[in-house]
């Protein structure tokens, strides 16, 4: 079984982004809005900001309190949208409850939107065109390059359906010339399905959800997930299925590291397309 570590193909987006901001005649500002103190928020929200000063972009995080009201969130994006020294903004979800996700992302302006949730990147990502990619989708397909995983002709199968993860990487696999196949909670007869996949990928949110019987011998297998468990972090496929995949990314270390650094090259491609 090939263990696939993000961290050597997240170093080749990220020198990717380095090479294109010599190019660049001033220095790309990300801005993460945060709101309140969940932890895995801070933390993801902390490293996003120590990567992009690492290689060398502005970050300004923007810490909102909880109980923040939406107008207020939506008059701070109003400012950076018209800001000019700022080229990427982020807002950290999950947001809290008495806030509209989806007025949020509708409300940056697109060519800023480096998560690539806005609907203007989504309908352009199903069309072809060129668009700011969702990070995590876009950061799997590195991840396949990398290791010389050929996507044209497989048999894709996404156990997900969620607008960051299994929608977008649908598309994206499509744009590879695989065959995709997404299952979710109301999918019938799962392990039939999943046993079909050349590459199957976990992008769940539930421990062991992938199982060893539900594997195709030999098949590659991405697992997205990031869960706590008795104070570990484990991914949505369970330990077992090393003895039967082909190639297997670790939980953490695999598509964690291409979430992040495809954020980088994000915020560079949005500052080149603002000149
Ligand atoms: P969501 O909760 O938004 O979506 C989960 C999906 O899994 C849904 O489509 C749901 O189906 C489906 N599902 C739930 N239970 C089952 C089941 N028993 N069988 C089949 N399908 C099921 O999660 P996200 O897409 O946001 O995230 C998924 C995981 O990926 C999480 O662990 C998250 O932390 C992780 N993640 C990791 C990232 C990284 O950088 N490594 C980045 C983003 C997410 P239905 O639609 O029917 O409810």
């Amino acid at each position: 079984m090939i263990e696939l570590r993000g961290a050597p193909a997240a170093e080749s987006l990220l020198q990717q982004a380095r090479e294109r901001l010599q190019n660049l005649p001033f220095v790309p500002h990300l801005h993460v809005v945060r709101l309140g103190e969940d932890p895995a928020s801070v933390s993801y929200v902390r490293l996003k900001d120590r990567k992009a000063r690492e290689i060398g972009l502005k970050s300004t995080v923007h810490v909102l309190p909880e109980e923040s009201s939406q107008a207020d969130l939506l008059v701070l994006i109003e400012h950076l949208n018209q800001d000019q020294d700022a080229h990427g903004i982020l807002v950290q979800l999950p947001l809290p409850r008495h806030i509209d996700a989806q007025t949020v992302i509708e409300t940056i302006n697109p060519l800023k939107d480096v998560d690539g949730f806005h609907p203007e990147n989504v309908g352009k990502l199903w069309l072809g065109q060129e668009a700011l990619l969702p990070c995590t989708p876009a950061g799997i397909l590195a991840l396949c390059d990398h290791h010389q995983i050929q996507l044209s002709g497989k048999q894709v199968v996404i156990v997900g359906r969620s607008n960051i993860v299994g929608k977008p990487l649908a598309a994206l696999m499509l744009s590879r010339d695989a065959t995709v196949t997404i299952a979710h909670s109301r999918t019938l007869n799962l392990s039939e399905v999943t046993r079909r996949a050349d590459v199957l990928v976990a992008a769940v949110g539930r421990p062991g959800t992938i199982t060893p019987e539900m594997v195709k011998p030999g098949a590659v297998v991405l697992d997205v997930g990031v869960n706590r468990l008795e104070g570990k972090l484990v991914g949505d496929v369970a330990p077992e299925v090393q003895e039967v995949a082909g190639a297997l990314t670790p939980v953490p270390g695999g598509i964690g590291p291409m979430t992040v650094a495809n954020l980088m090259l994000n915020t560079v491609l949005a500052a080149e397309r603002q000149r």
